[in-house]
Protein backbone atom coordinates (compact mmCIF):
# COMPACT_ATOMS: atom_id res chain seq x y z
CA UNK A 1 0.00 0.00 0.00
CA UNK A 2 1.25 3.58 -0.98
CA UNK A 3 -0.24 6.81 -1.03
CA UNK A 4 -0.53 9.42 -3.27
CA UNK A 5 -1.29 13.46 -2.99
CA UNK A 6 -3.99 14.51 -5.60
CA UNK A 7 -3.04 17.87 -4.97
CA UNK A 8 0.37 18.47 -5.68
CA UNK A 9 1.84 14.69 -6.63
CA UNK A 10 3.60 13.77 -3.56
CA UNK A 11 4.07 9.98 -3.84
CA UNK A 12 7.13 9.89 -1.15
CA UNK A 13 6.39 12.11 2.25
CA UNK A 14 3.48 11.55 4.55
CA UNK A 15 2.59 12.12 7.88
CA UNK A 16 0.29 9.23 8.73
CA UNK A 17 -1.68 9.25 12.30
CA UNK A 18 -2.80 5.69 12.97
CA UNK A 19 -3.88 3.80 15.83
CA UNK A 20 -2.32 0.29 16.39
CA UNK A 21 -3.19 -1.96 19.38
CA UNK A 22 -0.18 -4.38 19.86
CA UNK A 23 0.99 -7.60 21.67
CA UNK A 24 4.38 -7.05 22.58
CA UNK A 25 6.77 -9.57 23.99
CA UNK A 26 8.42 -7.78 26.47
CA UNK A 27 11.92 -9.59 28.01
CA UNK A 28 13.29 -7.76 31.08
CA UNK A 29 16.64 -7.82 32.86
CA UNK A 30 17.15 -8.68 35.91
CA UNK A 31 19.17 -5.18 35.65
CA UNK A 32 15.61 -3.57 34.87
CA UNK A 33 16.15 -2.82 31.37
CA UNK A 34 14.00 -4.34 28.57
CA UNK A 35 14.01 -4.68 25.06
CA UNK A 36 10.79 -5.63 22.92
CA UNK A 37 11.86 -9.26 21.26
CA UNK A 38 8.43 -9.14 19.55
CA UNK A 39 5.90 -7.76 18.27
CA UNK A 40 2.00 -8.33 16.96
CA UNK A 41 -0.09 -5.91 15.67
CA UNK A 42 -4.08 -7.05 16.13
CA UNK A 43 -5.70 -4.32 15.16
CA UNK A 44 -4.70 -1.18 13.03
CA UNK A 45 -6.14 2.06 11.86
CA UNK A 46 -5.06 4.77 9.74
CA UNK A 47 -6.94 7.54 10.77
CA UNK A 48 -5.13 10.46 8.91
CA UNK A 49 -2.68 10.98 6.06
CA UNK A 50 -1.24 14.53 5.47
CA UNK A 51 0.96 15.27 3.01
CA UNK A 52 4.22 16.92 4.06
CA UNK A 53 4.52 19.00 0.69
CA UNK A 54 1.18 20.67 1.17
CA UNK A 55 -0.46 19.99 3.92
CA UNK A 56 -3.52 18.78 2.32
CA UNK A 57 -5.41 15.96 4.16
CA UNK A 58 -7.92 15.48 1.75
CA UNK A 59 -6.30 15.02 -1.30
CA UNK A 60 -4.05 11.96 -0.41
CA UNK A 61 -5.28 8.68 -1.76
CA UNK A 62 -4.64 5.28 -1.03
CA UNK A 63 -2.73 3.33 -3.84
CA UNK A 64 -3.33 0.10 -3.48
CA UNK A 65 -3.98 -1.51 -7.28
CA UNK A 66 -7.15 -0.17 -7.00
CA UNK A 67 -7.33 3.43 -5.97
CA UNK A 68 -9.44 4.31 -2.74
CA UNK A 69 -9.95 7.93 -0.80
CA UNK A 70 -9.20 7.95 2.46
CA UNK A 71 -12.47 8.80 5.10
CA UNK A 72 -12.59 12.07 6.85
ZN1 LIG B 1 0.33 17.42 -1.43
Amino acid sequence: MSFRCDACGNKTRFDVFESKRVRTFQHFTLGGDMSVEEEEVLDHEIEKVVCRWCGSAASVVVENGETATLEG
